[in-house]
C-alpha cells in the first residue's frame, strides 16, 4: 500500500478528520524519512501553503502524537526544539548533529550483541537505547 494512503487510513481509524494541511504535514514526514521539527515542516510547506501558520503545524503534530501516529523526540540539545517522527514498527537508532540538530535514523547494529550479553549474563534483555552525536557535513 502507498504510504500516503496508509497514513490516511491511520487517521480515519483514529477518528482524525483528513484535511489538506494534515496530509501535507504527514507527506513531509513520509518524504523526508527522518525526524523533523515543527519549524522544519513549516518551512517546507510554506511556499505552497502561504496561509499555513506555524501554530497549526504544532497543533497537528501534537494531535498526531496524542493519537500515537507520531513520536516526539527530545534530545535535550539546548538550542534545539524537539523533533517528530512517524511511528513505524521498526526498532532503530538516531545519529544527531549537535550543531544544527539534524537527525538521521540508523538501523540497529546491536541485535547480535544483545543476544551474546543475554547468553553470558543470563539476563532477559528487554530494551536498549543508543544515540550517536556528531557534526554533520554542513556543520563540521
Ligand atoms: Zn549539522
Ligand atoms: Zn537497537
Amino acid at each position: 500500500m502507498n504510504e500516503q494512503l496508509y497514513w490516511k487510513e491511520q487517521m480515519s481509524t483514529r477518528g482524525i478528520r483528513t484535511t489538506k494541511q494534515r496530509m501535507a504535514i504527514l507527506h513531509v514526514l513520509i518524504e523526508q524519512r527522518r525526524p523533523l521539527s515543527a519549524q522544519d515542516i513549516f518551512f517546507r510547506l510554506q511556499e505552497n501553503n502561504p496561509r499555513l501558520r506555524l501554530s497549526t503545524v504544532y497543533r497537528n503534530l501534537n494531535l498526531f502524537t496524542e493519537k500515537e501516529m507520531v513520536r516526539k523526540i527530545d534530545f535535550r540539545l539546548d538550542k534545539r526544539e524537539c523533533c517528530f517522527e512517524l511511528v513505524s514498527g521498526e526498532h532503530h537508532h538516531h545519529l544527531i548533529c549537535i550543531d544544527c540538530g539534524e537527525i538521521i535514523p540508523l538501523d540497529c547494529p546491536l541485535r547480535d550483541y544483545q543476544r551474546k550479553i543475554s547468553q553470558e549474563t543470563e539476563y532477559t534483555i528487554l530494551d536498549h537505547t543508543m544515540k550517536i552525536y556528531g557534526l554533520c557535513p554542513r556543520c563540521k
